[in-house]
């Protein structure tokens, strides 16, 4: 009677294993390996319909031939599925396990069980074959994640290993143990064993989900990272600054503390970009932004805004002499000369400031003075540093 339910329940959750695959499959651009998985788990299913359906209590009755046929299809599969989704495994000597060699495994297996089904070969000589071919099999799909490049988490890995070692351990006793030894508990063992061939596919299935969930994060990163960064420099964009900024409020709880707003335009940038070329322009604004990033606190805001504009927001300002410390210090930082290739490039920058909550409550109004202040030093002579007054010239 164990038998029967043992079979229905088997082919049944293969069944659903097999749809489970095909759906992951429906994911754009999902490994072809889980393909192969899914077959592996319909072809489990129909192995077990075999046993279900089919008469097995004969010698070489067709349920169990028919048996053997899709258990040695759906080795096939689940390694045609390894291969691709893990990459292909070299064995100890050097040489690479290819496709040919299972293809050339399982013909030798049919080649058996057909003669088994003409009874050319005992029962016991069908029992071994089978049970030889699942645990090498399982060896080399073992081998195969346990040596795979591919990033998962080490418990996934090792709970998959050591099922599928446990799976091979358990065919290869099949015969002396579950047969010879033991025949009373040969449903037991076919029990335990079915259920550990599950274990091996939810493991895979798990193995899917976090590649996908993995490809799913990397690529939203990915989005954030262009849709916020400067991609010259590495900084953090216009659009990101409005964001950062409202953070930096949030965190700014402390009535006596002032962010302030640096607005900074480099001073005769131009002239290098037309001397020298665009790309040594480029590699200038990389080292601008490279010392702006040194000089500043981890908690402040730097940003390029512009061609040569870039904005630095200084959190947690206690005292405004801080504020003209900090654009002494930028200006000074940004008043070094350049050097690339041996030729070095004179750079200045002019720098307006304006203050929150002095100045205004919004990151545009704020912006908009800095820029003015700015404008005011390049007005007089560039190089220099201003704090807004109110007495800025319009643009
Ligand atoms: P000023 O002293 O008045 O600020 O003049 P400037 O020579 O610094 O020139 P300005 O600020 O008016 O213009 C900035 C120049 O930066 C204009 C443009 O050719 C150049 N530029 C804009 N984006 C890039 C870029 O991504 N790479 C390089 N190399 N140059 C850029
Ligand atoms: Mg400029």
């Amino acid at each position: 009677m164990l038998y029967p339910i043992m079979h229905a329940v088997g082919s049944t959750v293969y069944f659903m294993l097999f749809l489970l695959f095909l759906c992951a499959r429906l994911v754009p651009r999902t490994n072809p390996g889980i393909t192969c998985w899914a077959f592996a788990a319909l072809a489990a299913c129909c192995a077990r319909m075999a046993m279900l359906l089919l008469p097995t209590e004969t010698d070489a009755a067709s349920g169990l031939l028919w048996y053997g046929v899709f258990i040695a299809l759906e080795k096939l599969l689940l390694l045609l599925g390894a291969f691709r989704f893990f990459g292909a495994v070299l064995l100890p000597g050097g040489p690479m396990v290819t496709d040919r060699w299972l293809y050339t495994a399982v013909v030798l297996l049919l080649g058996w069980i057909a003669a088994y089904g003409t009874l050319l070969l005992p029962r016991v000589a069908y029992d071994i074959g089978l049970a030889a071919f699942n645990a090498l099999a399982l060896l080399l799909l073992a081998s195969t994640v346990y040596r795979s490049r591919i990033r998962l988490p080490l418990w996934l890995r090792r709970a998959f290993v050591s099922v599928v070692l446990l799976l091979a351990l358990h065919w290869s006793l099949i015969v002396p143990l579950y047969i010879w030894l033991l025949p009373d508990w040969r449903q037991q063992g076919f029990a335990f064993g079915t259920v550990l061939a599950m274990l091996q596919y939810l493991l895979l299935l798990t193995a899917v989900i976090m590649l996908f969930c993995r490809r799913l994060t990397e690529s939203e990163a990915k989005a954030l990272e262009l849709a916020y960064q400067d991609p010259l420099t590495g900084l953090s964009n216009k659009r990101y600054v409005d964001v950062l900024f409202g953070q930096a409020l949030q965190l700014a709880n402390r009535p006596h503390q002032a962010l302030a707003v640096f607005y900074i335009d480099l001073d005769k940038f131009k002239p290098i970009n037309d001397s020298a070329g665009h790309k040594t322009g480029d590699i200038v604004l990389q080292e601008v932004a490279r010392r702006l990033k040194a000089s500043l606190r981890s908690t402040d805001i730097c940003a390029r805004i512009g061609g040569d504009e870039f904005v630095v927001i200084a959190t947690q300002i206690e005292q405004e002499q801080y504020v003209q410390e900090i654009a002494a210090k930028l200006l000074k930082q940004l008043q070094q000369p350049v050097e690339i290739d041996g030729q070095s490039y004179e750079l200045g920058a002019s720098i307006g400031v304006s203050l929150h909550p002095r100045h205004g409550q919004e990151l545009a109004e704020l912006l908009e003075k800095a820029d003015s202040a700015m404008y005011q030093v390049k007005q007089q002579g560039r190089n220099g540093y201003r704090l807004y007054t109110g007495e800025e010239r319009r643009r």
